[in-house]
């Protein structure tokens, strides 16, 4: 019986029946809860609904289980709230919001599925081997899998065909123990799915985004940061990665940021064609909203229900990316529900296990071999929103000690309109001597290298722009003013990337080492010319410059033809060059 109401966190009495992490219905309405504290009979609940209305008296319901998740047909192409339930459902009920009271409902009943069932009678199945196929969308065969505590023979199959998820379409015989499979399994979402082991992480998550692939590559199975001020581009690049990215399966947790943006994304991605199947992205994405103006608790959970989705579909062999934003807000939603619980608060008021917390998210990546024999792979990419873009905050901080990706955006740079406005001097990436090896195989024998120097220009003119502050360009000697301007055309050429233009919103790794390496053929020239005593206001030929800072609107993704034509014709003015002044 309720004997307390503190927004989201509710008090009961006379709950000795009831288990901790239990996931319980609330009041007339069935509210669904979760009791967070249990001590004797008094349980403290935490309700991921709108608990206004409720009244103290009311009773409190037991479910016998965790939060959990249903795990089957219908997640990919749908739109959920933070404990999965789908808002189309919800928007039909109540024309548009989340009205409390929905109860339980998650994946649809009805549907009808095309189920190829792949066990076959006598068969001994493991947890993890996969029972039956069924074709989830366009792109992606959904594998079902046995859960992880069921196994036994095969002695009864359903024929292939259509089927809703609650249908059984395969039972297993375990000594005396019948387990009925259906097209589902439930997943208790704080709890990481088991697999066989970890695997080494070396190979890169392709983003087609310059400053990502080429300065600080992602990885599969990688960790990923996005700190930034409010304006500089965190949700933009999210989005980048979830078009464009090389993961099989994206789960994008829209997480407590305002609803116009979770609109934009309702509206733009289904419209979104992947690249590499030709239909919309929607085949390959599930969306988790939980905007600013939903229940906050519901906010805290929407992480684990995204890296719950996540492992459930790494585990049938997929690669998979997860993006959060913002885990500024999950943080903030942490924060209140403490407060609520009146727990002693640490730094800047959220609760002391809030490092903790942001390290079980972040340690649920990894690329694994699972149950099945199966690889996979789940990569988080979390945005950061500080106040003010103060990078010394508590989440910042925490979260850079949990990621091996750190990509800091900037405000100055988002204001000089240079986007992506990622900060190349303070962000890094720690997969690159992981990754080397795939690089040299896959793109170029000297990719890294011709990286490692451009990124030694980009170094050089940040100190060089010091001096420049004091005393102006023209003091500095020729080849350092070589080094400003070859970093310019870096940045223009090669780190500015607009997200907007239809070539350059996706650039192949192939066209970015071709790329870097015109401009690094730029830089050589014109060190030679340097040396021979060339004028830098000649070396820095306008034309070819401009020629140079255009290619990525010159050259288009499929045919790199022109990019050879650049090279030849750089070649050939320096060369000329060269001539006139040898002679
Ligand atoms: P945040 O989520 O950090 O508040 P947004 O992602 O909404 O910021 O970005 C703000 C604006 O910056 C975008 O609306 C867009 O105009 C611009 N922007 C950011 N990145 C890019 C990019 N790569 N290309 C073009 N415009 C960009
Ligand atoms: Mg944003």
């Amino acid at each position: 019986m309720i004997v307390g109401i503190n927004g989201p966190v509710i008090k009961g009495k006379g709950m000795k029946n009831f288990k901790m992490r239990e996931m319980v219905t609330v009041g007339q309405k069935k509210l669904i809860g979760e009791i967070i504290i249990l001590e004797d009979d008094i349980a403290t609940i935490q309700v991921y609904e709108e608990t206004s209305g409720l009244k103290v008296g009311e009773e409190i319901f037991s479910t016998g289980r965790p939060l959990s998740l249903k795990l089957g047909p219908g997640i990919i192409g749908n739109i959920f709230d933070g404990i999965e339930r789908p808002l189309e459902k919800i928007n039909e009920i109540n024309y548009g919001f989340i009205e409390e009271g929905i109860g339980l409902i998650s994946l649809d009943e009805h549907k009808l599925w095309d189920v190829k069932i792949t066990a076959m009678e006598g068969d001994i199945l493991k947890p993890g081997d996969v029972y039956a196929l069924v074709k989830e969308t366009n792109s992606i065969e959904h594998r079902l899998m046995v859960p992880w505590d069921i196994s036994g023979k095969v002695i009864y199959k359903k024929q292939d065909g259509e089927y809703n998820i609650n249908e059984v379409v395969v039972k297993l015989q375990n000594g005396d123990r019948i387990e009925k499979l259906p097209l589902y399994q439930m997943w208790p979402v704080r709890t990481p799915r088991p697999i066989k082991s970890r695997k080494a992480i070396e190979k890169p998550l392709i983003t087609g985004q310059r400053i990502l692939d080429t300065f600080f590559p992602l990885a599969k199975g990688g960790t990923v940061a996005i700190p930034g001020g409010f304006g500089t581009g965190k949700t933009m690049t999210q989005h980048q990665l979830a078009k464009w990215c090389d993961a099989d399966i994206i789960v994008y947790i829209g997480c407590g940021e305002r609803g116009n943006e979770m609109t934009e994304v309702l509206e733009d991605f289904p419209k979104l064609i992947d690249p590499r199947t030709g239909m919309s992205i929607m085949n390959r994405t599930v969306l988790i909203a939980n905007t600013s103006n939903m229940p906050v608790a519901a906010r805290e959970a929407s992480i684990y229900t995204g890296i719950t989705f996540a492992e459930y579909f790494r585990d049938m062999g997929y690669h998979v990316a997860i993006m959060a934003d913002s885990t500024s807000r999950w943080a903030e939603a942490l924060r209140e529900i403490s407060g609520r619980l009146e727990e002693m608060p640490a730094e800047e008021g959220y609760p002391a296990y809030l490092p903790s917390r942001l390290a079980e998210f972040y340690e649920r990546a990894g690329y694994t071999e699972n149950l099945n024999g199966s690889e996979g792979s789940i990569t988080v990419i979390g945005a950061v929103s500080p106040a003010g873009g103060d990078f010394s905050e508590p989440v910042t901080l925490n979260t850079k000690r949990f990621v091996s990706v750190f990509l800091g955006l900037d405000r100055n740079l988002a204001y000089a309109r240079h986007y992506p406005a990622i900060n190349w001097l303070s962000s890094y990436s720690g997969y690159l001597d992981s990754l080397k090896d795939w690089y040299d195989e896959n793109i170029a024998k000297d990719m890294m290298e011709i990286r490692n120097k451009a990124m030694k220009i980009l170094f050089e003119e940040s100190k060089l722009q010091e001096i420049v502050k004091l005393v102006g360009e023209d003091v500095l000697p020729d080849d350092q003013r070589l080094v400003i301007e070859i970093a310019k055309v870096l940045k223009i050429a090669f780190l500015q990337q607009n997200a907007y233009h239809k070539d350059d919103t996706y650039v192949p790794l192939k066209k970015q080492y071709k790329m870097l390496k015109v401009i690094d053929s730029l830089y050589q020239y014109g060190c030679k010319a340097v040396k021979m005593g060339i004028p830098i206001s000649i070396i820095n030929n306008k034309e070819i410059y401009d020629s140079v800072n255009k290619m990525k609107y010159n050259v288009s993704n499929e045919d790199l033809s022109l990019i050879n034509n650049l090279e030849a014709s750089i070649k050939k003015y320096y060369n000329e060059l060269f001539k006139q002044y040898s002679a």
